[in-house]
């Protein structure tokens, strides 16, 4: 199937990164406009430019997601040019391994800032565009990690547990104002935000031994999800959390 995303124009935080490029990649290739956005500009150019291939209305712009200022000027932009947005993919993301004691102050007001505030200030900013395409989907990015505990990555844990619900209680409070929301959880995925440990420790990293599947996702195995979620075939999919973990947490 193809053009499963024709007509529809789309906004992606952390676009360049691992999952957030695979989404971009496959929403272009599937008939969307974007707008993809992320924190460095060189990098967001290159992405635009691999883009230009499929066709897509690709449209770039430098986006902190923990700056309401900066949403507030993406947005705004969104609106002159396009006058809707039909999918908000919230993807930028931080991660600090420490548990409770190790964590800083410092890092978990960033990783709060960035995950859970950022994913927060996206869809208040958001919301009249929204509203405006009739038939929009958010897509927040959780984790596993926003769903069961591992005993390290405090800050990250809470802010993507914090996501998990506040996907929630949106997809129930504009259910009828023509705006779902849903939850994508990834297990481990071959991306930058991990690619270290991934060298290092290979197919003996602990979460990889326990994951079924045996095996780290790749970045296009989330941007499908994505996909579904985005599309009008989950028309009826509100507040629900896909996991995508090779079943990680099934056991
Ligand atoms: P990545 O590091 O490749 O991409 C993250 C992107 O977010 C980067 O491009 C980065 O520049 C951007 N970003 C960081 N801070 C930002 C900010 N303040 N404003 C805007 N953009 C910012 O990592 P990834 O694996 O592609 O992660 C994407 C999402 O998936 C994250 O939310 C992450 O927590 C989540 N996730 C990843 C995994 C995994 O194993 N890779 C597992 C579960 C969840």
């Amino acid at each position: 199937m193809t053009g499963r995303l024709t007509g529809k124009i789309a906004l992606i935080t952390g676009a360049t990164g691992g999952i957030g490029s695979a989404t971009a990649e496959l929403f272009a290739r599937e008939g969307a406009d974007l707008i993809v956005t992320d924190l460095a500009e060189d990098a967001l150019r290159e992405l635009a430019a691999r883009l230009a291939a499929t066709g897509a209305e690709v449209f770039t712009a430098r986006l902190d997601v923990s700056s309401a200022e900066s949403w507030h000027e993406v947005i705004e932009r969104t609106r002159q040019r396009f006058g809707r947005l039909d999918v908000l993919v919230n993807v930028a993301g931080i991660v600090d391994w420490p548990g409770v004691e190790g964590t800083t102050q410092e890092s978990w007001d960033r990783v709060i800032a960035v995950n859970q505030t950022g994913t927060w200030l996206g869809m208040k900013a958001a919301m009249p565009l929204l509203r405006a395409s009739g038939r929009a989907s958010i897509i927040n990015t959780s984790s596993v990690l926003g769903l069961v505990g591992s005993g390290a990555a405090a800050a990250y844990q809470a802010s993507k547990g914090a996501v998990r619900l506040l996907s929630k209680t949106a997809a129930v409070e504009y259910a009828t104002q023509g705006i779902r929301v849903n939850s994508v959880h990834p297990g481990v995925i071959a991306t930058p935000m991990i690619q270290d440990i991934l060298d290092e420790e290979g197919d003996q990293q602990p979460d990889i031994v326990r994951t079924p599947m045996r095996r780290a996702g790749h970045p296009g195995e989330i941007a499908a999800a994505m996909l579904f979620l985005a599309g009008d075939e989950s028309s009826f999919v509100t507040g629900t959390e896909l996991v995508v973990d090779g079943g990680l947490t099934a056991h």
